[in-house]
């Protein structure tokens, strides 16, 4: 298939301005595809800028927006959502839900449109909450989703979306793919801020311990919480393998390497060569106590699943976030940070 490609059709990357959203419309451009991302925030606070593609700042959540947004749009990637970690999803339930509104009026957009394909980017978090109570958890299998008792806020909106893009599908003909995405990090991600997940807070943190002199960091939990994180460029595959298939049902779209809050800890000292004492905040945002991908479903339909070993990923991620936290150790902030980056 060769949507988007010179002088095809666009592709639009919505949330092109987050950390998904800017590597998937580089890699697209890099592929030849005409792109155009489209993100709420001002464009000095996009995690990539791409020269060559067209970008604009517009609040999809409203209708005119994500009417303007599929003009001339033959592929859209729907990953734009207020969103974050434990510590913003648990405190942010409402404006989590309200991305609600994104997808809808980008797949009503889409619709009228007639776009080929709307890709949707779901969450592991739509999981039963009652199948992630142990450290030592049994894979999430795509079927375990239901009966429903996902994440509230931010899972509930999920699997809610996931069903309208099935029945878009079903009622209207729209095709549809829908990726359950477990934890994704890599370089250009939110590393601060109050967003940031796992993997990038424990990456800052151990830099900054590095380049103030600290000797300890914070954990949130007791550290023996487990999950799996998948590198991004597993991710971009995994999606684009998705969007170019014919799988219409949600696919989990993770790795399988489980680890525990503490062991992740333990590689990211090994890569900066520290060793740090841990204080434990018990009171602290954690989510659920274990949480891991089945990949069985993805291996058997796509024939592949996310293979960078997480010890890789961190060395690439762990450089990248050390370069920005000693770009301006002390006062550092978002903005500044991607105006060096550009
Ligand atoms: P991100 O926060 O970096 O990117 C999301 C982008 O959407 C942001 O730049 C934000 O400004 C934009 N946005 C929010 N509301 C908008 C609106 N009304 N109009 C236009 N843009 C808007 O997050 P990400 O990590 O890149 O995640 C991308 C998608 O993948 C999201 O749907 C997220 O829920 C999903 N997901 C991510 C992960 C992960 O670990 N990163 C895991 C599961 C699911």
């Amino acid at each position: 298939m060769n949507i988007g490609r010179k002088d095809g059709p666009l592709v639009l990357v919505a949330g092109g301005g987050g950390f998904i959203g800017g590597h998937l419309a580089s890699w697209l451009l890099a592929a030849g595809y005409r792109v155009r991302m489209v993100d709420r925030k001002p464009l000095a606070e996009w995690h990539q800028r791409l020269p060559g593609a067209e970008m604009f700042r517009a609040d999809l959540s409203h209708p005119e927006a994500c009417q303007r947004a599929v003009e001339n749009v033959g592929r859209v990637y729907n990953l734009a959502a207020d969103m974050g970690g434990m510590g913003f999803i648990e405190t942010h339930k409402a404006e989590c839900m309200l991305s609600v509104l994104i997808n809808t009026n980008l797949l009503l957009a889409a619709r009228q449109a007639q776009v080929s394909r709307y890709f949707f980017s779901s969450s592991a978090c739509v999981y039963a909450a009652d199948k992630q109570v142990a450290a030592d958890v049994v894979a999430l299998k795509e079927a375990d989703a239901y009966p429903a008792m996902p994440e509230d806020g931010y899972g509930w909106e999920k699997l809610f979306s996931e069903r309208m893009c099935a029945h878009f599908t079903e009622d209207f003909g729209l095709a549809t793919r829908v990726a359950r995405y477990h934890n994704v990090y890599g370089p250009h991600g939110t590393f601060v801020g109050g967003r940031e997940k796992a993997p990038a807070a424990i990456c800052r943190k151990v830099a900054e311990a590095i380049s103030s002199g600290g000797t300890s960091i914070d954990i949130w939990g007791d550290g023996e919480q487990t999950r799996s994180f998948m590198y991004i460029d597993d991710c971009i595959e995994g999606t684009l393998l998705l969007t170019n298939s014919n799988i219409t049902t949600p696919l989990n779209v993770g790795s399988s390497e489980l680890v525990s809050i503490n062991g992740l800890v333990d590689i990211v000292e090994e890569i900066a060569g520290t060793r740090l004492q841990r204080h434990y905040q018990l009171d602290a945002p954690k989510g659920v106590r274990g949480r891991n991908s089945d990949n069985a479903m993805i291996r058997e339909v796509l024939g592949w699943e996310p293979s960078i070993s997480l010890r890789r990923g961190l060395e690439v991620t762990y450089g990248w976030i050390s370069d920005m936290v000693g770009v301006n150790t002390k006062t550092f902030s978002w903005p500044a940070a991607t105006a060096q980056m550009a």
